[in-house]
């Protein structure tokens, strides 16, 4: 499923949920990266030990949700955007969700937002409640959500409502614009394949971890398709550039 949709499996959601008795203690870490790759920044920057030290690069990482403090620390450190921040005790009604997010404009705090599942499509409305830019040290912004506390597990991407432009990045990876898709969808390119092809999007290092919902949308909105209806692509885990003694395992990894 993850390979043909990008979208993971009920059971690999439930592998990574934390336990109720968790999510009531405060903040806590979810970790949502399911394929082996040689990637391990989230190991390597978390300060709590909570993170299951690798023995080899391409191993999954294993959360001691005991240990996790919810700091968000490997959120930025994390090029698969793969990490979220859930707390279910943020109010009585609403849990927060910390979002990695790599679009610009970012979003302002206080305004409302349409947040979405793991498969992009609406599920509620959401508060920014914070919005964390550390441009300093080229990390990935966090935006903090205020959802409805029964969708903390569900709530993953969201919208900025009448905030995009033509010249929007879509796929940052690739550098596609909002306008240029519009234009490929209106010479006829008609699934997510083939503006893959035709213009790389998807084909950077996220491997469209950013991008594909949002050209699913737009197709869907410019063809009157249903999202669930329509072909999807070959999804595959992120890239990220490591020297090829990470894999051999001859040298230490820093
Ligand atoms: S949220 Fe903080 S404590 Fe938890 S795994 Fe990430 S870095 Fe470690
Ligand atoms: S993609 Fe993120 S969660 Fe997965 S191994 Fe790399 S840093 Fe860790």
């Amino acid at each position: 499923m993850l390979e043909r949709t990008g979208i993971p499996t009920k059971a690999e959601i439930e592998s990574i949920t934390p336990s109720d008795e968790r999510r009531r203690k405060g903040p806590v870490a979810v970790i949502e990266c399911f394929q082996k790759i040689p990637c391990n920044p989230c190991y390597t920057s978390c300060k709590f030990g909570a993170i299951r030290e690798f023995k080899d690069i391409n191993e999954r990482p294993v959360l001691d949700f005991d240990k996790c403090t919810g700091c968000g620390i490997c959120v930025v450190n994390c090029p698969g955007l793969a990490i979220f921040i859930i707390d279910e005790t943020y109010s009585d009604t609403e849990a927060l969700v910390k979002i990695p997010y790599e679009f610009v404009p970012l979003p302002y705090e206080g305004i409302f937002v349409t947040a979405l599942n793991r498969e992009g499509k609406p599920i509620c409305r959401a508060k920014v409640v914070k919005v964390q830019n550390a441009k300093f040290q080229d990390k990935t912004p966090v935006v903090s959500l205020a959802v409805p506390k029964e969708y903390s597990m569900e709530v993953r991407f969201f919208n900025i409502d009448d905030y995009f432009s033509d010249s929007t990045y879509i796929c940052r990876c690739e550098e596609l614009t909002l306008g240029e898709l519009r234009e490929l969808i209106r010479m006829g390119y008609r699934t997510l394949d083939e503006i893959k092809r035709i213009s790389r999007a998807g084909m950077g290092p996220c491997q469209g971890r950013t991008c594909r919902q949002l050209i699913m949308q737009e197709l869907a909105k410019a063809t009157g398709q249903k999202m669930e209806e329509m072909p999807m692509t070959t999804f595959r885990p992120p890239v990220k550039a490591i020297k090829l003694g990470a894999l051999t395992g001859g040298v230490d990894n820093e």
